[in-house]
């Protein structure tokens, strides 16, 4: 099953790049390897704002990767983490983004004129020194879940 995000799966549809190669990827590899194909993204991107600090939000959001049934909980192929990625971010203190306010490619357009529609989990914000930034240019928070769980590990940690 390939439901991942083209650009990630390598799906793309031939889009008569067979015939007269489009690029050199499609040249070595058919329409699977073409590089043409471009993000049509749902927010304009505004410069990032790298003089505010990145906060934590203090509860989950509505999408929140950290709650039982999210696409990344239940295993979806179009999510980004799943459960064992999220426990080890919790557990490693290596952050994880909360999604709201960042870009998200609603389809992605060949020279060609074919598109092919995105993927709803594919977030793509601008990252600036490991630092995903809104499409409004202020940073992205970490998630509340992710800060939960976080606490939770911690207290387990100091129980032993
Ligand atoms: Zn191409």
């Amino acid at each position: 099953m390939t439901t991942l995000p083209h650009h990630e799966a390598g799906d793309w549809p031939d889009v008569g790049n067979d015939e007269v190669p489009c690029c050199m990827g499609s040249a070595q590899h058919g329409a699977r390897g073409c590089t043409c194909w471009q993000p049509v993204y749902d927010l304009a991107q505004m410069p990032p704002r790298a003089e505010l600090e990145p906060d934590t939000r203090a509860s989950m959001c509505d999408g929140c990767a950290y709650r039982p049934r999210s696409p990344e909980r239940t295993g979806d192929p179009d999510a980004a983490a799943d459960l064992d990625d999220l426990q080890r971010l919790a557990a490693t203190g290596r952050p994880f983004w909360c999604h709201e306010g960042m870009r998200r490619p609603i389809e992605w357009r060949h020279p060609s004129g074919a598109t092919v529609p995105g993927s709803p989990l594919d977030y793509q914000p601008l990252f600036v020194e490991g630092v995903p930034y809104r499409a409004d240019g202020s940073p992205a928070a970490r998630c509340g879940g992710w800060a939960a769980f976080r606490r939770k590990h911690e207290q387990r940690a100091g129980e032993r």
